[in-house]
């Protein structure tokens, strides 16, 4: 039977969404095992949960089983066909489940009548936390298409529990901290590393954990109540709610539940009624607020993961909304337009709040240029300095701060004669229609040989960017940015939504995606990581893939799904071996039998290639051109990996070193193998924007380039002015250098590198 699964979706959205108090979960999942039984005509629909302290999946809620059965029924971990799907975090569908032999029978609760069953885990991150199930009387009664909609909601479901259960576990006792400033008396001049270019000229705005403390008494009426509270908690909601809208409506791609987590603790009764009932003893709400949300943070701190401490923030943030509402200021710190923001330490989720809040620029004091708050930066237009300066943090708020993104300098309270010199400069460089309207649909050096520029795209609102500068196709998707803002991980339907914008988006125009590229620097909050001391060597990447296949198999249908109209290209991150190639190859070849058996439209042709981005991989590059249909040079972390220097810490940025000879002989070889098997070549690394380094890759045969596309008009124009035979001579000049002096003195050599713009 065909059921209209949106409205399903939609409705139970929309449950979660107004679901207020954690301490009534149960309630809340009552409501959906009905709303989702009477949907599907299922007989039943019932939910277990994992208890952590007897280890065991107990029954929560049940539409169709006798209700006495709640809390009753108890599953051990693997135990039927629900423990089955909990422990092995898959979708168990049977249509005859009484015959199957893992079918585990439950005398007087009322199953006896039922044959099809469907248990899907409630997933957060790569634990099951739970299990959705459905029954029916009828035979073969559920589809693939139910599972796939019942993943969608378990994935929302997956949210709340654990938000709910985070919310009462959190005990009440108060810590306070005091902050350490150091004196910015003084600071004239900051010289930070290029984060995000652009010029933001405004207020600092010092945001530190400790904001609460933003506000002193003096600041809130005497006279406060418990009614005033309710208004600053209801005030600071709907801006929250304000903003969450803004962003689905700003970058569809990410948006999701950005923000619901702090919705959520406004609605939460637990924390209200704590704050009231602090107010019934005598204190002011402000004094309420701040212990109440004191012992949340203490709470969090105390977390094991190192994610979930994360949520200090969080409630920093809510503690600080509802405190400016009751001073009485309307913006609750929503908007931080004209502000320029220091901070220590940002998480990607971080830079689309700042890009919301309409931020003039950030400046950064840890991470490395080439890290993905960076590259995030870029896709959203915040100019960023990174720079390694904590007396920065002692500025007092409302000081006039200048940003020159474009060279990594910070001006403190600068002069009008420096502020009109840049405004001047910036003015030039926003005239984008100018710079656009030059551009040639295609590029050729000088002597007439064709290169083709690519951009890289992080966000889909890079889409419209990329189209702009001319860029002839995709070179690289970060499909990771979507996973990385999220509270759990999307489903295949929703990276479907997505990657379908991207190939809409380009029509016609060549498309590579590249599969998860996770850990690292670009962690997800909902995945329990065990602590690693070296991330970057970690788990990460394609390990990562090939580790949990489900979730590249998920990935990987909803790239060849979205692609099956026009051609795609699948590259994968990290490789270190051909054997790492083969078992990732090996997925996608079984993800093309299984959509074809199932007979759903997808793409049955892609290409397939790799990132060369370690340097493991150069001694068996002949190999891998064999096998690989393309190779996409990675150069952030070729050097990176090459010469042991962390990309994102700004302590050895002055050893990331782009024409060490090492590397610079690495990707000769890497160009000569491509050519030797007539393979596709291109760089996707930031080397491939710096017009120190095109000469060079041109000089070697690389003849495709994917960038931020922001470079492109740039990159083009160095390309026009360069002749192939010059860039060659250049390029062997520079590979014959032994020492980093030798190279850099043949970098200076080439007449046209460096300043073409
Ligand atoms: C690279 O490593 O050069 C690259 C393009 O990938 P990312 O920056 O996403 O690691
Ligand atoms: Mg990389």
């Amino acid at each position: 039977m065909k059921r209209d699964h949106s409205k399903l979706i939609c409705d139970i959205g929309e449950l979660t969404a107004l679901f207020t108090d954690a301490a009534n979960l149960d309630t809340l999942l009552q409501n959906i095992v009905d709303m989702a039984a009477l949907h599907m005509a299922a007989d039943v629909c019932s939910v277990y949960l994992f208890e952590e302290q007897s280890r065991e999946l107990v029954l929560k809620a049940t539409h169709g089983l006798l209700p006495g059965s709640v809390g009753q029924v108890r599953l051990r971990v693997g135990e039927g066909l629900t423990g089955t799907a909990f422990s092995e975090l898959r979708a168990v569908c049977e249509g005859d489940a009484a015959r199957h032999p893992g079918y585990r029978f439950f005398p007087g609760i009322g199953e006896e009548q039922y044959c099809s069953f469907l248990a899907v885990p409630i997933l957060r991150g790569r634990n099951s936390i739970g299990v959705m199930t459905l029954q029916s009387v009828r035979k073969n009664y559920f589809s693939p298409d139910d599972i796939n909609v019942f993943r969608a909601i378990t994935s929302q479901l997956a949210t709340v529990i654990e938000m709910a259960r985070l919310l009462l576990s959190l005990g009440r006792t108060p810590e306070s901290a005091a902050a350490t400033a150091t004196d910015a008396a003084g600071l004239k001049f900051v010289k930070g590393l290029v984060g995000a270019e652009g010029f933001a000229l405004g207020e600092s705005l010092v945001v530190t954990p400790l904001s609460l403390d933003d506000f002193g008494d003096s600041d809130f009426r005497d006279d406060l109540t418990a009614e005033d509270l309710h208004r600053a908690v209801v005030a600071a909601e709907k801006e929250l709610m304000e903003m969450q809208l803004a962003v689905e409506k700003k970058l569809q791609d990410v948006s999701s539940f950005i923000f619901s987590a702090q919705i959520l603790m406004l609605k939460d009764q637990g924390m209200l009624g704590a704050m009231e009932s602090l107010i019934s003893q005598g204190r002011t709400p402000p004094e309420a607020v701040r212990q109440v949300v004191g012992q949340y943070v203490a709470r969090f701190d105390r977390m094991s993961n190192e994610y979930v401490r994360e949520k200090r923030y969080d409630v920093m943030d809510v503690g600080r909304r509802i405190l400016q509402h009751l001073a009485g200021h309307q913006d609750g710190g929503g908007h931080h337009a004209a502000k320029v923001v220091i901070i220590r330490e940002l998480l990607p989720s971080d830079v689309l709040k700042l890009s919301l809040q309409n931020v003039a620029g950030v400046v950064l004091l840890s991470g490395g240029v080439t890290s993905h708050v960076a590259v995030l930066s870029r896709s959203l237009n915040i100019p960023l300095v990174i720079a390694d300066e904590s007396r920065l943090l002692a500025l007092p708020n409302g000081t006039r701060i200048m940003l020159d993104g474009s060279q990594g300098n910070i001006f403190i309270d600068p002069d009008d004669e420096v502020v009109q010199k840049f405004r001047e400069k910036e003015e030039l460089r926003a005239n984008v229609a100018q710079v656009r309207a030059k551009m040639l649909d295609q590029t050729r050096t000088r002597d007439g040989v064709r290169v083709t520029l690519l951009a890289n795209i992080n966000l889909l609102g890079d889409i419209a960017i990329a189209r702009d500068f001319k860029a002839e196709g995709i070179g690289l998707y970060r499909t990771e940015f979507p996973f990385m803002v999220r509270s759990t991980f999307p489903t295949e339907e929703e990276q479907y939504l997505i990657y379908r914008r991207l190939v809409e988006g380009m029509k016609g125009r060549e498309i590579t995606f590249r599969t998860l590229d996770i850990g690292g620097d670009k962690m997800l909050s909902y995945y329990d990581y065990s602590k690693e001391a070296n991330p970057f060597l970690g788990l990460r990447s394609i390990r990562f893939s090939l580790r949990h296949r489900e979730i590249f198999v998920q990935q990987l249908r909803a790239i060849l799904r979205a692609g099956f109209d026009s051609g795609v290209r699948i590259m994968f991150p990290m490789i270190s071996s051909l054997d790492e190639f083969e078992a990732a190859r090996t997925v996608v070849r079984e993800c093309l039998a299984a959509l074809k058996a199932e007979g759903k439209p997808h793409q049955s042709h892609p290409v397939i290639g790799m990132m060369v981005e370690l340097p493991s991989v150069l001694e068996v590059i002949d190999e891998l051109a064999v096998q690989a249909e393309f190779f996409s040079v990675g150069t952030n972390d070729l050097i990176q990996y090459m010469l042991a220097v962390d990309r994102t810490n700004e302590k050895v940025a002055d050893l990331y070193l782009p024409h060490h000879p090492a590397v610079l002989r690495s990707l000769k070889r890497v160009a000569e193998a491509a050519l030797r098997h007539g393979r596709d070549l291109s760089v996707c690394g930031d080397m491939a924007h710096d017009p120190r380094y095109v000469p060079f890759l041109v000089g070697i045969g690389v003849r495709k380039f994917s960038l931020d596309a922001r470079y492109l008009a740039k990159v083009q124009a160095c390309i026009t002015a360069l002749d192939t035979r010059e860039a060659e001579a250049f390029a062997a000049g520079l590979l014959r250098g032994a020492t980093l002096g030798e190279t850099a003195r043949a970098m200076e050599c080439f007449p046209a590198a460096g300043e073409q713009q």
